[in-house]
């Protein structure tokens, strides 16, 4: 019976009907194909692109140069060196992350206990000469400086779930 069933449905072309109604009843809906790069998708606050040093209103560094990024960076692509100011304080004096290295897991951002190191909303970068994807300390507070405003609404957006 199963065997004159489906020599009947192949002589019929059923399957080839039945995706011909999948076809039609897509043909005059409203298409969703993004133009990129003139049109864009929405991007979450937590999105993970370009990293980016934040500084405080007053200009100074967020980062105390604890490393804790720098330990729990799975892919081990940041490198920190620091040392001690002259009012006792303690800053970086080299922060890099090798984003051809870097996964863009998120866990930098989520380790840093003064909002230092973040990630942003930028992801159209490339790179195309050997090291311009190697962030350095002035690179990512430049991207910092930049993106500031942006980084605390998202920030702010997504307090609740930190
Ligand atoms: S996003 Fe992940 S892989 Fe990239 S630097 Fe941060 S911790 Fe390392
Ligand atoms: S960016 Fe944050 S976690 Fe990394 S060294 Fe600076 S203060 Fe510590």
């Amino acid at each position: 019976m199963q065997a004159i069933k489906n020599y009947l449905k192949s002589l019929l072309l059923w399957e080839l009907i039945q995706g011909l109604r999948v076809t039609g009843r897509h043909l005059f809906r409203r298409k969703i194909t993004v133009q990129y790069p003139e049109e864009k998708t929405p991007l979450s606050p937590r999105f993970r692109g370009l990293h980016a040093l934040r500084r405080y209103p007053n200009g100074e560094e967020r980062c105390i140069a604890c490393k804790l990024c720098e330990a729990v960076c799975p892919a081990v692509a940041i490198t920190i060196e620091s040392e001690e100011r002259e009012d006792g304080t303690r800053r970086t004096t080299r922060y890099d992350i090798d984003l051809t290295k870097c996964i863009f897991c998120g866990f930098c951002e989520e380790s840093c206990p003064v909002d230092s190191i973040v990630e942003t909303r930028i992801f159209e970068y490339h790179g195309e000469a050997r090291g311009d994807l190697l962030m350095t300390k002035e690179r990512l507070l430049e991207v910092g400086d930049l993106m500031e405003q942006e980084i605390a609404k998202d920030r702010a957006a997504d307090a609740m779930y930190r």
